[in-house]
């Protein structure tokens, strides 16, 4: 009776097993040691010239062997693979382990609420993903969902799954969360919110004001094109007459508003920076600088009513034209005129919180 060994694989796992070839040419018998069995499974399963043995055609005793030494290879292999990848979602997720081979992947997402994703390992690196209801509600079912690697060049790991994942919940949840900041946040400014989440579009009124009157716009936010990597789309209508310069340049600044938008931006603060420049857009700036907020100071000339802050503003008294307080300062020492009218004086504003003037002109 021959009997041989096969001493094989990297030194982790040695195997030693006995065969005898006695009754060849049929099948061996071969020992297999109860540990492969314990780890790996039944040989048979995965080795084809066993399973599909013939007497008539026996397969060479090394391809045996050789199809034993491959698969347990790639079986290690997935095994280490396995370990490297769950090693990085735990690094990233709360992962829990509810029984062999089957965790649960927590994904926190806006408000903190959790959302749980079940993967069934026991078929390595064939994966069940399993959507826990509150995940389906957000995202739809898994297989859907996982349709798209379907057609992917490279495997896509895990983690990468679990990114895409997170981030489609985090993108659905994200309008309610924005709306949520809003409402809680905003102020008079801005009234009339509604949203809709189908059409995913909020709606609202932004009470502006120019410097002598207030003004109304409604706008529609349209949050359905990329939001939110991308800003919502914004219309502006004014309620009632609006001076036609100031709607172009309000247009203006609503279009390049966008350039500062990212996808930690809040609608909130978007709808605040329209607001203040529908203000801008509509008021007088410095005669002398032609800015809105003075250059030493940094206050502004005006502040729409109702905000509050300090200003930097006096009038000529004789034209009344609008400077801040320092470029006024400044042109009065330097030609002891307004650069306007030229009429020599001692300035008085009136109109601003910090517009006293108590400049002494030896004129
Ligand atoms: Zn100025
Ligand atoms: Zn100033
Ligand atoms: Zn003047």
């Amino acid at each position: 009776m021959a009997k041989e060994q096969l001493h094989g694989l990297e030194a982790e796992h040695l195997y030693v097993i006995d065969f005898s070839l006695a009754n060849y040419p049929q099948v061996p018998e071969i020992k297999w040691p109860q540990e492969i069995y314990d780890e790996i499974g039944d040989p048979k399963r995965f080795i084809k010239q066993l399973r599909d043995w013939d007497p008539a055609y026996p397969s060479p005793i090394f391809e045996i062997f050789q199809a034993f030494e491959s698969y347990t290879f790639n079986y290690y292999n997935a095994v280490q693979g396995l370990k490297d990848e769950l090693r990085m979602i735990e690094g990233e997720f709360v992962m829990q382990l509810l029984k062999d081979n089957y965790i649960r992947v927590t994904l926190i997402s806006f408000n903190k609420l959790e959302y749980n994703v079940e993967l069934d390992l026991e078929r390595y690196p064939d994966v069940k993903w399993i959507f826990a209801p509150e995940t389906i509600k957000q995202i739809g079912n898994a297989e859907d969902f996982m349709a798209r690697y379907t057609k992917a060049k490279k495997a896509p790991t895990l983690l990468d799954i679990l990114h895409d994942i997170s981030w489609a919940i985090d993108k659905n949840n994200r309008l309610a969360f924005d709306y949520k900041v809003l409402v809680n946040n905003v102020t008079e400014a801005i009234t009339d919110l509604k949203i809709d989440q189908q059409k995913r579009l909020i709606t609202g009124t932004i009470n502006g004001e120019l410097k002598t009157a207030a003004v109304k716009f409604e706008f529609i936010a349209d949050f359905s094109k990329g939001y939110p990597e991308k800003p919502p789309e914004i219309a502006l209508t004014p309620v009632g007459d609006i001076d036609a310069d100031v709607l172009a340049k309000l247009e203006t600044f609503v279009a390049e508003s966008g350039a500062t938008w990212s996808n930690t931006s809040f609608f909130l603060d978007l709808l605040n920076q329209i607001h203040m420049a529908i203000f801008k857009s509509s008021i007088v700036t410095c005669v002398l600088c032609h800015k809105l907020f003075c250059p030493s100071c940094d206050e502004a000339l005006f502040l729409p009513k109702g905000a509050k802050g300090k200003t930097c503003f006096v009038e000529c008294a004789n034209c009344h034209r609008p400077y801040h307080k320092h470029c006024f300062e400044k042109v009065i020492s330097s030609i002891g005129k307004c650069s306007v009218c030229m009429q020599s004086f001692v300035g008085s504003g009136k109109a601003g919180e910090t517009a006293t003037l108590t400049l002494d002109f030896n004129l």
